[in-house]
């Protein structure tokens, strides 16, 4: 049996991999799963091919007697949002952070969250196996729209936020939308809390023209420098469904998402009282936010890359503080359980304000290592050679294997893992100084070689 879905959703490059057929085939698929009389909830973001794609997916749904309710360009967060609310599931046409040629399929279930892989193979299945069409009495509702959910989802937001006491902080903020549908809502939610907003790369275009779609502090450099420019107190910057926010501070530094993720943690345990003291993040985040988030009572629960894992290890043990990516992706749990850009986005200006002190300045507390990410072009088994060579090369050291493996070692740590979404492997690493951080990825990189010959870098 072929696979389709990858760590998040259904990936390909649109016009090659990711075509009408196959969209019209998986929305069949997905149609039976979700069982006819269902009433799902279809959005999409800003790429290309994206309309097409929602087109023939809504034509596969509908062919099994789903109801489809269309909501249009929107962040995965608000459609997620929706779902949640008011629908039986939802499928968000997009491919996330990925470069701009790909597109993809998302699939929620019912609470909002991303299926499950169990319930991921059963639309393989379908897929693969083919499925009939509808009973012509269940085939006789078209498309409706939903064009209410993104304003339900920015009130949702708001509301989540003190709004006076950030009025009253008077902050001012850069949001790099990365040109896609975070432009539909972050400046919007901040602006509803009062803070006075600037734009950078908040016009939908498919070609993506600003940057890359994932946001890493390194190619929101525009935006850093806009935030130091525009004397703002905070930047965001999120991917192309604006589920993950990158945040830069008062002095243009961006900061990956395990350490606004702590940081936010321990704000969020003050202010939304009562939740399992415990957050739930990937084996990829830093192990300086375990040190720093144990001295204030909260309990770090490492997880497998992946954020689908997170929210449902989050709903499966009764909730958390949160739950966060070093990716940029923070759950704040009391308004849902999933990644949503928009959210950190007021959190961080809640947070700001209520500290009443500079946002680099809240970001002292983190202990700093200095860490380099990095990817290499690799197939599935070559991935699996380098992760065993590295397990086999620091074996004196203590190891965790949920997810690749990650060496914890006297003042650095290792990562090494195969992308659940692209054909590459993984290497993230910290160490106290940039030295030693440097002089550790050429030894993991020797470590790993034998394995990638004839992967080009
Ligand atoms: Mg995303």
């Amino acid at each position: 049996m072929g696979k389709l879905f990858g760590t998040d959703g259904v990936r390909g490059i649109v016009g090659k991999d990711m075509t009408p057929e196959l969209a019209l085939r998986l929305g069949r698929a997905i149609g039976a799963y979700f069982g006819r009389g269902a009433r799902i909830l279809l959005g999409r973001d800003v790429r290309s091919g994206g309309d097409i794609l929602v087109r023939a997916v809504s034509a596969g749904l509908q062919s099994q007697g789903v109801k489809v309710y269309y909501a249009g360009l929107l962040p995965t967060p608000a459609l997620q949002y929706g779902v949640k609310e008011e629908y039986d599931g939802g499928v968000m046409v997009t491919a996330s952070h990925n470069p701009p040629e790909y597109n993809g399929i998302k699939v929620i279930g019912p609470e909002g969250v991303e299926i499950p892989r169990e319930d991921e193979a059963v639309i393989e299945e379908y897929y693969f196996k083919g499925v009939g069409g509808g009973e012509w009495r269940s085939l006789t509702l078209a498309q409706s729209e939903a064009a209410h959910i993104i304003e339900m989802y920015i009130d949702a937001v708001v509301s989540q936020v003190d709004g006076e006491t950030v009025r009253r902080a008077k902050l001012s903020a850069v949001v790099d939308c990365g040109n896609s549908v975070g432009s539909l809502t972050t400046p919007l939610i901040l602006g509803r809390i009062g803070v006075r907003v600037y734009t950078v790369n908040c016009n939908l275009d498919p070609l993506f023209p600003g940057r890359e779609p994932e946001p890493t502090p390194h190619n929101l450099d525009l935006a850093s420098l806009a935030v130091k420019g525009m004397k703002a107190d905070f930047g965001i910057g999120h991917d192309g469904d604006a589920d993950r926010a990158i945040v830069i501070d008062d002095q243009g530094e961006a900061y990956w998402g395990d350490r606004m993720g702590a940081a936010l943690t321990a704000f969020a345990r003050d202010h939304w009282p009562g939740l399992p003291p415990r957050t739930y993040t990937g084996v990829s985040s830093s192990t300086v936010i375990e040190d720093y988030l144990k001295d204030k009572g909260i309990e770090v629960v490492w997880t497998p890359v992946g954020s689908v894992v997170i929210s449902r290890m989050i709903l499966r043990d009764g909730g958390a503080i949160s739950g966060f990516e070093e990716n940029g992706g923070y759950m704040h749990v009391p308004h849902q359980v999933v990644r949503d850009g928009g959210m950190t986005a007021a959190l961080v200006a809640y947070m700001i304000a209520a500290a009443g002190e500079p946002l680099s300045r809240i970001m002292e507390a983190i202990p700093r290592y200095h860490q380099i990410k990095t990817k290499i072009p690799a197939s599935k088994d070559q991935a699996r050679c380098a992760v065993e060579r590295v397990r086999e090369h620091y074996s004196n050291l203590r190891q965790v294997d949920i997810d690749g493996v990650k060496v914890f070692g006297d003042g650095f740590w290792i990562l090494v893992r195969p992308s659940g979404t692209e054909p590459v492997l993984r290497i993230m690493l910290e160490a106290e100084t940039r030295d030693k951080a440097e002089k550790l990825l050429e030894e993991v990189k020797n470590v790993v070689s034998t394995c990638l010959r004839g992967a080009q870098e």
